[in-house]
Formats: C-alpha cells, structure tokens, sequence
C-alpha cells in the first residue's frame, strides 16, 4: 500500500525523533524542573503514528518510569482507547511539559513556553493526522487560544500545528475524568469519534511559507544540549 518513498521517509523521521529524544533527555532549560525530576518523559508509543496523545505533564509514577501516562489515568487512556479497537502501541503519547512539575503543580507559563520546542519536533517527526489534546494545558498551547477544554471538548476542527496540518480533538483530561465520574462519560463519547476521523486519512500539508520552518527555528543548542551516547530507551519507539 505504501510507496518505498513514504516507508524511507518515516526510517528517517524515526531516526530523527531518536536524535531528538537523545538531546531532550538532558534538556536543562528549566532549573526547578532539572534539580526535581528524576528523568525527562519525552513520550512514547509509534514513532509513524497517525493519532498523538497530548496531555500536561508527567506525575510521580510518569517520572519514576521514564513513560507517559503509565498511572491511573493512563489506565483509563488504555481502556477507552481498546473501546475503540486501539492498543498504545498504535499511537504517540506525550506531554506538554517532559518533565515533572514537583507536587504535581501546574505548569508555569515560562516552563510551557521553554518545552514547546520539543513539541513542535515530536510533531513535525511523528506527522499524525489526527491529535487529541488532553486538557486545558495541551489544548490552548495547540489551539493557541484560551478557550477552556469544558467549552470545546469533543470539538475536532482542522489545525496547522507548525509545519503540519492535522484534526485537532479537544478532550478532557483522564486525570479529571477520575475525579469526575460523568467526565468519563463524556470522554468516553468524544474517543468515540476517534476512528471516524482516522479514517479521513490525513490531511494535505501546509503551503510553503516563507518564513523558516518550526524544525529549523529550533535553535542548534536544542539539538547539541546532550551527548548522544545513551539511547537505551529507543524501544518506546
Ligand atoms: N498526566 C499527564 O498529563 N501526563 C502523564 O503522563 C500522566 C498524567
């Protein structure tokens, strides 16, 4: 089904994203974060794939095990996702912030604006079609407006995340979800439309702008922050 240049062209996207996680994982941009983490959770999952999980940031168990949404509210992730015949290892997940906040604390706004890079990457690398936005945090950093997750959940609409085009689903956040039993309900019904927009296939890319793109406005500190030495994690992805 696929041409050889599509298959060539994710071996290279995946190896990119390899190089990119091998520099995130000595980000030091955010010193509170740095001093309290135990490790950067840059996200796991397909390194091709066409849905991506957006959520906050990682919790205790997230930083324990170096992995996105392994607690309990990635076991709700987990099963809503197989309600709709998906298994992680058919999607990308990861974070607005890569590490920690301690206590579980909201992310400050400058900590959002110092990781947004690494995001902009895993999105151009991955290339989904289809992003779920989970919670206020990842939805107004993607939507880049304020517009609360209660107002526009379960709202896809076509966005132009950095150098990709993609349908964009606001939903509500697992975590608040457990908190709010009838939140289930409703996160639940807004997965539902999951497969429907999967099967739209993705959508064409952005024209050309003539501005430089989101990966080469990454400045080369990003991409030299790190040895590049130490990829034992490669096989989340
Ligand atoms: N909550 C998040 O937002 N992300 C995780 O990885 C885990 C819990």
């Amino acid at each position: 089904m696929y041409g050889l240049a599509v298959v060539e062209d994710a071996v290279a996207r995946r190896e990119q994203l390899k190089d990119v996680f091998t520099a995130a994982r000595g980000c030091t941009r955010c010193l509170q974060l740095v001093e309290t983490r135990t490790q950067v959770v840059f996200g796991a999952g397909n390194a091709d794939a066409e849905l991506m999980f957006v959520g906050e940031a990682p919790g205790q168990i997230e930083d324990e095990q170096g992995l996105p949404f392994v607690g309990r509210a990635g076991q709700l992730l987990d099963q809503l996702l197989a309600e709709i015949g998906l298994a992680r290892d058919d999607v990308f997940v990861t974070n607005v912030l890569m590490c920690r906040p301690p206590g579980n604390r909201d992310p400050h706004p400058v900590e959002v604006q110092r990781c947004q890079e690494w995001l902009w990457q895993k999105l151009e690398l991955v290339r989904p079609s289809v992003v779920c936005t989970l919670g206020n945090f990842a939805t107004k950093l993607l939507r880049a407006e304020q517009t609360g997750i209660t107002r526009i959940h379960g709202q896809a609409e076509e966005r132009q995340l950095g150098a990709i085009n993609v349908r964009l689903l606001p939903l509500f956040h697992p975590a608040a979800a457990l908190y709010t039993p009838a939140n289930v309900e409703l996160l639940r019904a807004d997965m539902a439309q999951i497969p429907e927009l999967l099967a739209r296939g993705p959508l064409p890319p952005p024209a050309p702008a003539p501005e430089a793109s989101v990966r080469e406005a990454v400045p080369a500190s990003v991409d030299e922050m790190a040895p590049r030495d130490d990829v034992d994690q490669l096989g989340l992805f």
